[in-house]
């Protein structure tokens, strides 16, 4: 029996996954049968970056969420949106690995696809992002050459304006090759965050908001449910299809850029992105209300985040547990149940940013990506008073020179009293 578009968008909802399922469907080739769940989530064990075994296990992957056939056909200009945070290279597990993208990239050419590669990295230096340098030593823009894909360096390709659904800030730019492509695939890296506690295929898409705009978003909505809404308002405006996680290295410890590589050795697929994330989170004991911006996306209708609701396919049937994986410091040694509680506890007590003069080598990217203008050019001293804890200094620091560190906000409480008398 046909499933008309408009009976299954009533049961899927309209966030961008019931979008593509719903032009699946449209297509007029499925049957109940064959209509794949759009909270599936594939997972795939793949320890090494061979291509070619790769390719294998993308396929065999894809293949359980309907086949490429479902999502691509030849012709298609196919973006795929890397994680590309800064100028790391692969190795240290901060960006979406090129021998991945690079397996990716031979499947779509062999299906008959022109491929973009895209995203802007975070912070500036002298006003400008090092998207172009991130391109360059994390390997992928000679990967692209080496394959026949194109390098889009959002920061140089315009905007399209959008308007937010949450109405934060007013109006959206969002880098114009996402909808200048046929079909966007997010390719995230399996991440820990110091403020977030987890990145993943939710919060990748935040590259999609060029260079130094990526800032503002920051300073407009510093709580971590109001950056949710405004992940879940990219979301809203772009229409990616499909979301496939590296995690065959993935960052622990202090992510998303100082963290120490943890061999994870999975490959997660899914059309629905916040399914995804909820699978990956499970597979470090936790749940989407330990990690405020994804329970903020699940409010905003972005998609499945009851582990209940999703089905797990591939090599698991449930979510496998990451043994040894570390948390950032300030969760680590806490048994799970409690990371609610101790999450609030550390609004208070929570670490802040410092700058580790013996480290610093005064490039100043601190300075110009703090969203609130809160770092000393000279003296690289933190106005607390001014900051908003976005953690962009410590996320953007090419040399590790921003530390977290705990403080007693009572005694600074204290301290500021005795000063004023
Ligand atoms: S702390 Fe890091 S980002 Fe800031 S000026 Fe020093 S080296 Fe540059
Ligand atoms: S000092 Fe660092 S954490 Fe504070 S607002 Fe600026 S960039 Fe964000």
């Amino acid at each position: 029996m046909l499933v008309t578009a408009d009976k299954k968008l009533a049961s899927i909802g309209e966030g961008p996954a019931g979008r593509i399922q719903a032009e699946l469907i449209g297509r007029g080739k499925e049957t109940n049968e064959e209509v794949y769940s759009l909270t599936r989530v594939v997972i795939s064990d793949c320890t090494d970056y061979n291509p070619e075994g790769m390719i294998q296990k993308l396929n065999a992957g894809i293949a359980l969420l309907g086949g490429w056939e479902r999502f691509v056909s030849p012709g298609m200009k196919v973006l795929l949106k890397v994680n590309l945070i800064g100028p790391k290279a692969p190795e240290t597990a901060a960006i979406t690995h090129p021998e991945f993208v690079r397996a990716l990239v031979r499947i779509l050419k062999g299906l008959g696809c022109q491929v973009w590669i895209g995203d802007s990295s975070g912070g500036a230096i002298a006003g400008v992002a090092p998207t172009a340098r991130s391109f360059k030593v994390s390997g992928l823009e000679q990967m692209a050459r080496e394959e026949g894909a194109l390098i889009k360096n959002f920061d140089r390709e315009g905007v399209v304006e959008v308007v937010p659904r949450s109405g934060l800030g007013g109006k959206m730019y969002i880098a114009r090759p996402m909808f200048d492509a046929d079909f966007v695939i997010n390719l995230p890296k399996f991440k820990t965050h110091s403020a977030g506690v987890f990145t993943g295929a939710v919060k990748n898409l935040y590259g999609c908001i060029p260079g130094l705009r990526k800032a503002e978003y920051h300073r407009l909505a510093p709580d971590p449910r109001d950056f949710g809404a405004v992940l879940a308002d990219i979301h809203q405006a772009v229409n990616v299809g499909l979301h496939i996680m590296d995690g065959v290295t993935a960052m622990q410890g202090e992510g998303p850029t100082a963290g120490t590589v943890y061999p994870a050795g999975k490959l997660l697929m899914s059309a629905d992105p916040l399914a995804l994330d909820t699978v990956a989170v499970a597979m470090l004991g936790l749940e989407i209300e330990d990690i405020p911006i994804l329970h903020s996306a699940r409010a905003s209708g972005l998609g499945e985040a009851s582990l209940q609701n999703i089905e797990i396919a591939g090599d698991y049937t449930v979510p496998p547990r990451l043994k040894g994986f570390k948390l950032p410091k300030r969760l680590r040694n806490i048994k799970p149940r409690t990371y609610r509680f101790v999450i609030k506890v550390i609004d208070f007590l929570k670490a802040r940013p410092r700058v580790n003069l013996k480290a610093c080598r005064h490039c100043n990217m601190c300075v110009e990506s703090c969203p609130v203008q809160a770092i000393d050019r000279k003296t690289k001293a933190i106005d607390y008073g001014l900051c908003i804890e976005c953690m962009c200094c410590h996320e953007l620091c090419e040399h590790k020179a921003v530390e977290l560190r705990r403080d007693n906000r009572f005694l600074d409480f204290l301290g500021r009293i005795r000063k004023r008398a």
